[in-house]
């Protein structure tokens, strides 16, 4: 389950490179994985989390830290792959059944939605007419108008952006960003592995000649 899975090494390699630097997060993985790396405040997980629940009626706006549902589950499930009724999680206030808050049809875009993209926002307003770099990671053509096309847009009206996509098969550069932007085609994991190589050599490097 999402609550042992190990945290992926690109993670730590992209924390290494952000090591020292004003930055923040925003994310379409709804696994959680980067909040055992960040900081919440330097986190936007603008598609849910599914470490909460919410009522899949959306009867109202509270959402349900459910790692304790989901042992109490998981502990007794039983040999045909079931559990007892009265463990499934339900709404305190209408009895519907609580589900992951995470992006679909009744994904409940309410306080902490909106939380969300204030951090990411109040970073942005803040730093907006510095250098600054978007970075896109593995976002791909499935769903670009929450990352992808916002960054665009930003690197093209910002004077001092500059944009760099790695992805797989998706690297894309917009005509309009040729001159302030990088597609870099390949694995994250590898190309994060090798920046972090570089920079320490360069750390190295520096090192060396304070020390000469
Ligand atoms: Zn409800």
């Amino acid at each position: 389950m999402e609550y042992e899975c190990p945290t992926g090494k690109p993670y730590y390699d992209l924390m290494e490179l952000l090591r020292g630097k004003n930055y923040h997060i925003m994310t379409t993985n709804q696994d959680f994985q980067f909040t055992r790396v960040v900081p919440e405040e330097k986190l936007s997980a603008i598609q849910g989390d599914s470490r909460f629940f919410q009522c899949s009626r959306r009867c109202h706006d509270e959402l349900f830290y459910n790692h304790d549902m989901i042992y109490a589950m998981n502990d007794a499930i039983d040999e045909n792959l079931c559990i007892p009724t009265e463990l499934i999680p339900r709404c305190p206030k209408c009895g519907a059944e609580l589900e992951p808050w995470v992006r679909g049809y009744t994904f409940l875009e309410g306080q902490k939605y909106r939380d969300e993209y204030r951090k990411i926002n109040e970073f942005l307003q803040a730093n907006k007419d510095r250098k600054i770099l978007f970075l896109e990671l593995g976002v791909g053509r499935m769903t670009p108008m929450f990352i992808q096309e916002p960054f665009w847009n930003l690197t093209y009206a910002l004077p001092q952006a500059f944009y760099i996509t790695v992805n797989p098969k998706d690297a894309l550069l917009p005509q309009e960003l040729s001159s302030k932007g990088l597609a870099i085609k390949g694995d994250i994991a590898i190309v994060l592995r090798d920046a972090v190589k570089t920079a320490s050599g360069e750390r190295m490097d520096d090192r060396y000649q304070d020390e000469n």
